[in-house]
């Protein structure tokens, strides 16, 4: 059974607010992501502070902004090369957006595809990135479970593939495979770029259209794999409780992550 460390390492939201949320994201990779991709059920664990993540965890962490890149969890892997799910808490205050919804952005594409490795084909041929959320990314789109909101997302039915529900998303908002709702996005590889290309809904907000936050998947989908590098990060006793990483430079060449993503079917 997959298991979340929640780490709070930012200075705009308490722990107190992170407790109010994670059982809604518990539930709805529980009830939702299982019903519709039928994903193991998941447990979600709040550290406390300065708390050392279990092994085989993946995390979700709460951090200020990018900013804080060298000192807090700026890394593509947790310590053991488990996924690792960021959210910037501050960054996403300054510009209005609920820190649920992303969280729960986040937790669902982790939930599909944790090593961001996996794509679709459409009829056409062109491959699609098994980001679940993108498409159905806005806030009319949104939904509440318990008081708390999460994010909508597709379903398998989006990527034309075999579904028991009809529908394309969980809200129903999309009407066929593959349609991008207005304020949504999704990432298509570019045979003839050879690289992602964003592919924009109608009336998307100028933020999506920025350059990603660095860590974030869209980042990670962003670079090619080769250019991950595994994190030695550890979450040291240290005064302030920040998760500690060494500068690129420092990390061990060996345990870089350049493994070529696997050339199967579902996987180009
Ligand atoms: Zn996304």
């Amino acid at each position: 059974m997959p298991r979340i460390s929640v780490i709070n390492e930012s200075s705009v939201v308490s722990d107190a607010d992170i407790a109010l949320i994670v059982p809604a994201l518990q539930a709805q990779w529980n009830n939702d992501l299982v019903a519709s991709w039928q994903v193991e059920a998941a447990t979600f664990d709040l550290l406390p502070t300065g708390a050392t993540p279990p092994p085989q965890t993946s995390w979700l962490v709460f951090l200020d902004d990018t900013d804080q890149a060298n000192k807090l969890a700026y890394h593509d892997l947790t310590n053991d090369g488990s996924s690792i799910a960021k959210v910037f808490a501050k960054s996403l205050a300054d510009h209005g957006q609920s820190l649920s919804v992303a969280a729960s952005h986040e937790i669902c594409e982790m939930a599909i595809d944790p090593k961001l490795s996996t794509s679709y084909q459409d009829p056409s041929g062109s491959w699609w990135a098994a980001e679940i959320c993108d498409p159905v990314e806005a806030d009319q789109y949104k939904y509440s479970i318990g008081g708390v909101w999460v994010s909508d997302f597709v379903t398998p039915r989006w990527f034309d593939l075999p579904c028991d529900s009809p529908a394309f998303d969980k809200q129903g908002f999309v009407h066929r495979s593959f349609e991008i709702l207005a304020g949504g996005y999704a990432q298509q590889w570019d045979t003839a770029k050879g690289d992602w290309s964003q592919v924009n809904g109608f009336g998307l907000s100028p933020l999506k259209l920025l350059v990603p936050a660095a860590g974030s998947r869209r980042d990670r989908r962003r670079r090619k794999r080769s250019l991950w590098f595994r994190s030695q990060a550890i979450r040291e006793k240290a005064p302030d409780h920040s998760i500690v990483i060494p500068s690129p430079a420092k990390a061990k060449h060996g345990a870089s992550r350049n493994t070529p993503a696997r050339p199967a079917a579902g996987k180009p």
